[in-house]
């Protein structure tokens, strides 16, 4: 491309300068021919040459020019008669050519250039003191000379642009071939990384472009390689979790099989006891089903008009008995109501999780209060506790799946995790936020902010 880019216009160039030589050297030389022919005409009137052509000074002068001009010279008369030729082919013959004829016309005289056959032809009138014309000098004169320069000067041009665009050539693979090593080499650090091996990340800062390329690439590997961790965690997590209920179970169960005779008190109450275990199995089931139910995207969401308050109310009355077992309080504030396009029994759960915890986490005789609040795009839930409070380094990560602090570890309160990553998963897909504030010893609160009509059904 930058070949031609190249040749192009140089080729154009040359061609309209050399063009330009011609047309100087034609006229250059129709100048000098015609001056010649001034004085030529002038010694043909003096001679009288129109009535006696046997001069000798006019002859031997016209076979002169003739001859430095390697041109024709035919002397005309009024009659067309051509009176004298330097060839002595046409003496005696009339001559009608449009030039002679146009000469004799108006009375001056007009040069033509054939550019074809190399030569111009060229008439100058001679006229007399009274403006009569009494004859046509018409030269021919061969311009084979300039034709030559010009072919040499084409020739000359053309090896110039054949011999730079091979040159053009040459250095313009070399530089293309330079110029996309970088590019190469992201190429082949991007496949090394997919090929498996452990290349920890790329890096070609040769241009900036590049850097950017594998920053970015770098960027993408780091995300999708914390990805892949949190996969294999969270793996890892489900299949502990799951495990520690059959743990439990097996070992009741043993422990009653290898008793002979075993008392039948002993017996029912191992058997509740395994009996809470497998409901605490299928409580982690249910809960990992839900999770991954929330995963998916918002297009499974099933909007429609909910009224908050109302909803809010239902879930405490649900969660009352348990909270009653340890005096714990419930309190809802209602500072408007709202009715908001939601998903009901995704945003339902959420709020349970976080009562629930609000009550599990609480100390005897405490109180949650949960509070509902509104503006024209957003609606407001906050539960707070008097409870235990959460350490400022767990906050980042209550949310995480199966993340439990230790004082919940330590105290024996029953749960696995997921409670807060369910409910952060449902008001994200509602294109909400939540965040926590805590004080360890003096209680905590999660607030919540949902749009209140943004999710609709459809719409994503
Ligand atoms: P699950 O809810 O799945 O039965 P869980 O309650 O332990 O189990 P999350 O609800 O995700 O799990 O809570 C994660 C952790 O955050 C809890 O283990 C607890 O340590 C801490 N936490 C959550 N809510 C509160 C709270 N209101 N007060 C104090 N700590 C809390
Ligand atoms: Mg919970």
């Amino acid at each position: 491309m930058l070949i031609l880019i190249g040749i192009i216009p140089a080729a154009v160039a040359t061609r309209s300068v050399v063009r330009e030589y011609e047309d100087r050297a034609v006229s250059l030389r129709i100048m000098n021919v015609r001056n010649q022919c001034e004085i030529l005409r002038n010694q043909l009137l003096e001679a009288d040459y129109f009535h006696n052509t046997s001069s000798l000074v006019v002859n031997s002068q016209l076979s002169l020019l003739s001859n430095v001009y390697f041109g024709r010279i035919m002397v005309i008369d009024k009659s067309f008669r051509v009176i004298r030729d330097t060839f002595d082919l046409g003496v005696g013959r009339i001559n009608v050519s449009e030039q002679v004829i146009q000469c004799f016309r108006t009375g001056s005289g007009s040069s033509q250039y054939d550019r074809d056959n190399h030569y111009i032809v060229l008439t100058v009138p001679v006229g007399e003191e009274d403006g009569k014309i009494t004859g046509v000098i018409l030269v021919s004169v061969s311009t084979n000379e300039i034709a030559q320069n010009v072919r040499s000067l084409e020739k000359r041009s053309g090896n110039i642009i054949l011999i730079s665009s091979i040159f053009v050539l040459l250095v313009g693979y070399l530089i293309a071939r330079y110029l996309v090593r970088p590019i190469e080499q992201v190429t082949s650090a991007i496949e090394d990384i997919s090929g498996g091996l452990e290349n920890e990340t790329i890096s070609v800062t040769d241009y900036t472009e590049t850097k950017q390329i594998t920053e970015a690439f770098n960027h993408l590997l780091g995300q999708v390689k914390a990805q892949e961790e949190t996969r294999q965690q969270f793996v890892s997590n489900v299949s502990h979790e799951l495990k520690t209920p059959l743990a439990s179970m097996k070992v009741l169960a043993d422990s009653l099989l290898m008793q002979e005779e075993v008392p039948n008190e002993i017996y029912r109450e191992f058997m509740q006891d395994i009996t809470k275990e497998i409901d605490r199995e299928n409580g982690i089931i249910t809960d990992l089903l839900e999770m991954v139910r929330m995963d998916r995207t918002a297009a499974n969401l099933h909007v429609k008009p909910v009224d908050i308050g109302k909803m809010l109310e239902t879930i405490i009355a649900r969660l009352r008995p348990i909270a009653a077992q340890r005096n714990i309080e419930l309190v809802l504030d209602v500072f408007r109501q709202v009715t908001a396009e939601v998903d009901e029994s995704k945003l339902s759960l959420a709020f349970t999780n976080l009562i629930e915890n609000g009550v599990k986490y609480n100390v005897d005789d405490g109180w949650v209060r949960i509070s509902l609040n509104a503006d024209h795009r957003y609606f407001y839930v906050t539960v707070a506790d008097s409870g235990v409070g959460i350490a400022e380094e767990d906050q980042e990560f209550i949310f995480d799946r199966f993340y439990r602090t230790d004082k919940s570890h330590s105290t024996e309160i029953e749960g696995t995790g997921l409670g807060l990553a369910i409910a952060k998963s449902a008001i994200t897909l509602h294109n909400g936020v939540i965040r926590v504030t805590s004080k360890i010893g003096e209680g905590t609160s999660f607030q919540t902010r949902i749009p209140l009509a943004a999710v609709r059904e459809g719409e994503e």
